[in-house]
């Protein structure tokens, strides 16, 4: 089974093509929001064996520590039982976006199968 998770619909880029349009709201999932997202994925996915999981906003490394923490519990709760694969939609211009160079780093480091790149 696959998640999209909106971690925020912040963005710090302005892209003419965005599906947000130019007044992004400026809103961020809260740690209460994740609690219940994880339980439902849980739920949801219990006779599935893999788990994919893609992180999407807005910006979505502008709200790293709801990130951090889908992958901790998700990897914590299926070690060993079940694959989980992350990955993450962001964009790269000169004027910015791709969030913490270090945030990005160390989710791939730690378990990021895909990145997805958009550079303009
Ligand atoms: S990076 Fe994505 S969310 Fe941000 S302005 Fe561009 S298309 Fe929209």
């Amino acid at each position: 089974m696959a998640y999209t998770i909106w971690t925020t619909g912040a963005c710090n880029l302005k892209c003419k093509y965005c599906y947000e349009g130019l007044d992004k709201p400026s809103l961020y999932m809260t740690s209460s929001v994740a609690e219940e997202t994880l339980k439902f994925i849980i739920y949801d996915s219990k006779k599935d064996d893999e788990l994919l999981i893609n992180f999407h906003g807005g910006e979505p490394f502008l709200n790293f520590k709801i990130i951090q923490y889908f992958v901790t519990q998700l990897k914590e709760y299926y070690m060993g039982k079940k694959e989980v694969v992350f990955t993450v939609t962001v964009t790269k211009s000169r004027r910015g976006g791709l969030g913490n160079k270090m945030d990005i780093l160390l989710l791939i480091t730690y378990c990021l199968y895909d990145i997805m790149i958009q550079i303009w």
